[in-house]
Parts: structure tokens; C-alpha cells; sequence
């Protein structure tokens, strides 16, 4: 399982396969950051925009 590197807290995130294509965007399950993947060989993480703050609690 692909693993990447948060920017924010440097903790490794596994991915699925398909949460590991570049644009895909998932939330670190250490600090809560929004992140948006930049990059597939090598896997790399960048902090992504909040485009709304209001939905993401249906994410939870
Ligand atoms: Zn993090």
C-alpha cells in the first residue's frame, strides 16, 4: 500500500489505491489537515484549501 509523508505533521499516511492519484484529496488522521496529493511517483502530499468548511462535518 502506497504510503506518503504529511507536510504538516510528518506522519505517514497510507493510501488506497485509488486515494493516491494525483488530485485526490483526503485528510491527515493525525492533524486534521486537508491534503491534496501533488504528485504519484514519489507520493507527495500538499496542504489543500478549505473550499468549504460548512459540509465537511457530513465527512465525519
Ligand atoms: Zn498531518
Amino acid at each position: 500500500m502506497p504510503k506518503a509523508v504529511c507536510p504538516v505533521c510528518e506522519m505517514d499516511i497510507r493510501l488506497r489505491g485509488s486515494a493516491c492519484l494525483t488530485g485526490s484529496r483526503l485528510r491527515c488522521p493525525e492533524c486534521d489537515q486537508l491534503l491534496e496529493v501533488t504528485s504519484e511517483r514519489p507520493l507527495e502530499l500538499e496542504e489543500a484549501l478549505e473550499e468549504s468548511a460548512v459540509h465537511d462535518d457530513e465527512l465525519l
